[in-house]
């Protein structure tokens, strides 16, 4: 089994929460018997600074030479519009998802009993559990559609943003939720807006198709405006959640926000063949970069899916979240999860902690 792992450490906090989760990964290396073995690539604003492009030549290639890529994050005020194409953050994140055809995002939003306070929604639906998993198309849909502006005679400047999906395109996302389903509670929520846009009436097309030959997984259509509100409402109704790019940018940060903070969560982006992607889903927070402030909790977690599903190893993750958990459970907490008049501790303590738990 490979178990060579790219590391992209990126910017802002980066580093520090990469760095903590690398011990992590250690730590399960030298209780399970593995050994891990790291290849550092450099991507975001830092290789723009040292090479002068923020996707230096070559960075797919040594992503494709291990079994995963963990990712902290990139980008920052330095790298920002004013900077050409090639030296910006973005320009990067981008152009590795297209080429290691990532066109799956996987964003779980769980809230973890120790922090059932965190969750800004009624205390009777927090505790009735929220544990759902966002699965979103990555590399479709009106984010790539063709776009372009206009001038009209009497109505001034018009733009066009053009949405297409293909029958391959949604039967490959949808396959993925539905096997996710199957190692989950095997229910299936497919998000569209079937009543006006002709997209949606393929998708849900293609997800009935699938939704047959899945029988032992349950499965819904919902309306996007309906499970905007449901996520508030009633979150712990969801297991898998699936639907196409758009609806799914915004549907994940609405169900990361019912969970709490933004420094527990974790994501994995993945093709169908070569290493997956797992990153927080937070950014590089330059504001705490380098004050042992940043917590790194999503970051540990993402690579607990790391183990999950791109080594198959569900011990060693079940291990990581359990030592999570155990943290949180004992109190432990960085400034961003801390209640008032709860002691904060740092990036490395917080690192510490967790890798004592296992
Ligand atoms: P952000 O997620 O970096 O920060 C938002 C807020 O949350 C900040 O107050 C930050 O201090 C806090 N925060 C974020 N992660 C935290 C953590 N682990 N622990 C404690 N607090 C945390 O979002 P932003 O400020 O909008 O973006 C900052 C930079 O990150 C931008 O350059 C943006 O482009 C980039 N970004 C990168 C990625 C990525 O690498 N995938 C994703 C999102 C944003």
């Amino acid at each position: 089994m490979n178990y060579k792992i790219a590391l992209i450490r990126g910017d802002g906090i980066g580093p520090e929460i990469v760095g903590e989760t690398v011990k992590v990964i250690d730590r399960i290396g030298e209780r399970y018997g593995h050994t891990f073995e790291y290849v550092d690539v450099l991507m975001g604003g830092c290789a723009a600074d040292a090479v002068g492009l923020s996707y230096p030549e070559g960075t797919a290639e040594l992503c494709r030479s291990c079994g995963a890529v963990l990712l902290g994050a990139v980008g920052g005020p330095k790298w920002g519009s004013d900077r050409p194409a090639e030296q910006r953050p973005e320009t990067a994140l981008l152009a590795i998802r297209r080429d290691l055809g990532l066109y799956a995002n996987l964003r779980p939003a769980a809230l973890r009993p120790a922090l059932a306070d965190a969750c800004p929604l009624k205390r009777e639906t927090a505790e009735r559990g929220i544990d759902l998993l966002v699965v979103r198309e990555l590399t479709g849909g009106i984010y790539f559609g063709k776009r372009g502006r206009y001038q009209t005679g009497d109505r001034g400047l018009e733009c066009t943003d053009l949405m297409a999906y293909s029958e391959k395109e949604i039967e490959r996302i949808g396959r993925r939720a539905f096997e996710m389903a199957r190692l989950r509670r095997k229910k299936v929520s497919s998000v569209d807006k079937a009543n006006v846009l002709e997209t949606s009436r393929l998708w849900r097309s293609v997800m009935h198709r699938l939704a047959e030959e899945y029988a032992d997984v349950a499965y819904e259509d919902m309306l996007v405006d309906n499970c905007a509100m449901q996520l508030v409402r009633d979150p712990g109704q969801f297991d898998v959640v699936v639907t196409e790019n758009m609806f799914g940018d915004i549907l994940s940060d609405e169900a990361s926000m019912v969970t709490g903070s933004i420094g527990l969560l974790p994501s994995a982006s993945m093709g169908d063949a070569g290493p997956a992607l797992y990153e927080p889903i937070h950014g590089s927070a330059p504001d705490i970069a380098g004050q042992d402030k940043a917590n790194p909790i999503a970051t540990i977690l993402s690579a607990a899916m790391m183990f999950r599903y791109s080594f198959q190893l569900s011990a060693e993750a079940d291990a990581i979240e359990a030592a999570v958990d155990q943290a949180l459970a004992e109190g432990w907490r960085t400034a961003d999860i801390a209640g008032p008049g709860e002691e904060a501790v740092g990036t490395q303590k917080m690192g510490q902690v967790i890798r004592d738990n296992i």
